[in-house]
């Protein structure tokens, strides 16, 4: 049967953030100590109820950026793109620091969600570089980050910039968005690359397909990193002692993007590839959340693990964004819509 955009669409949110819930419970974990707590098998399901971390938070804040400067604007520009992705990690930012219902501001539905206003383990370099009161651009760089915190969010680019926009589109969209708060090509790059790879998943491409797409569009030494990822991914079983060893733990942008590349593709289906990519060494929640993106968009929703969702806290919150993803390309510009997103 036919996967449909939408469920595509609901099933990269879904499975990233249910990768993302899987692997916060082994992100500062080693791999022995990941054996010892859960067993043999490592960690295999999520024990409820299961929170998603900075890396989804951040996702979700990134549909609030794409939607806006979107609403506001056909073909935004640079600068428009940049303004409405620093405005809304600044919300995501409020609900790291503020803790009171009566100090939030004004701003998409998602800052009026108490549940979102949860501390869990957010990234240092998103953190600083938005109370710096700066905002980063690709040539305006604020920092010397690499870190994996710009392309774990990216993903929406891909689901959002639809009809009308190039994979080149969705490549530049998602630098900027990674650009606002990390300053290292090896931060910013990955997420354009992810960006434009899950533009592609969606329109039916395999992960191998959209590695391959990328070719000339992103740096050389990116492409044969991500190109050596499918490769080892390909070649059967991930082995987690080996997985950290050939492409790195995931704590920087281009190794999180090949660590949950070669998990993506090494199959055979979406709970095996989930489960390597948050049974090792690394930055698991962010590996685990990117590796969801990847496969969601490409399977969609009805395969995700229906246990993993029920057992996900918040499901229901990442049905109503997925739900406004697809009104949103659907051309729903009404003015109950649009508030939601001011
Ligand atoms: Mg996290």
């Amino acid at each position: 049967m036919e996967t449909s955009k939408s469920d595509r669409i609901l099933g990269s949110l879904m499975a990233g953030a249910v990768g993302d819930c899987l692997g916060a419970a082994t992100e500062f974990k080693s791999l022995e100590s990941i054996y010892r707590h859960f067993g043999p098998a490592g960690l295999t399901e999520i024990h409820p109820p299961g929170r998603f971390t900075d890396d989804t938070q951040m996702t979700l804040f990134t549909v609030v950026g794409v939607v806006r400067a979107l609403l506001a604007e056909n073909r935004p520009s640079s600068e428009q793109w940049t303004n409405a992705f620093h405005v809304a990690y600044l919300e995501w930012l409020r609900t790291q620091e503020v803790f009171s219902d009566t100090d939030k501001m004004r701003g998409s539905w998602l800052v009026h969600e108490s549940t979102m206003y949860r501390r869990e383990a957010p990234g240092h370099t998103c953190l600083s570089a938005l109370r710096s009161g700066e905002t980063g651009t690709l040539q305006y760089r604020l920092n010397d980050s690499m870190g994996c915190g710009g392309v774990m969010r990216a993903a929406p680019v891909g689901l959002l910039l639809g009809d009308g926009f190039s994979r080149a589109d969705r490549y530049e969209v998602g630098c900027l968005s990674a650009a606002v708060t990390h300053g290292h090509d090896g931060g910013i790059h990955p997420a354009g690359a992810f960006a434009a790879m899950v533009g592609d998943l969606l329109c039916g491409a395999t992960i191998e397909e959209a590695v391959v797409e990328l070719n000339g569009l992103i740096p050389n030494d990116l492409q044969e990193l991500l190109d050596f990822a499918v490769e080892f991914g390909s070649s059967g079983a991930i082995e987690p002692m080996s997985l950290c060893d050939e492409l790195g733990q995931g704590w920087v942008g281009d190794e999180a993007l090949a660590v949950a590349v070669a998990c993506a593709v090494s199959g055979p289906d979406i709970e095996t590839a989930l489960l390597a990519s948050i049974n090792h060494d690394g930055d698991t929640d962010s590996t685990g959340s990117i590796c969801g993106n990847l496969i969601g968009a490409m399977v969609g929703i009805n395969s995700v693990p229906k246990r993993w969702i029920d057992d996900a806290a918040q499901s229901d919150l990442i049905r109503q964004v997925g739900a406004d993803c697809v009104a949103f390309l659907d051309g729903d510009r009404s003015p109950l819509f649009s508030a939601r997103y001011a």
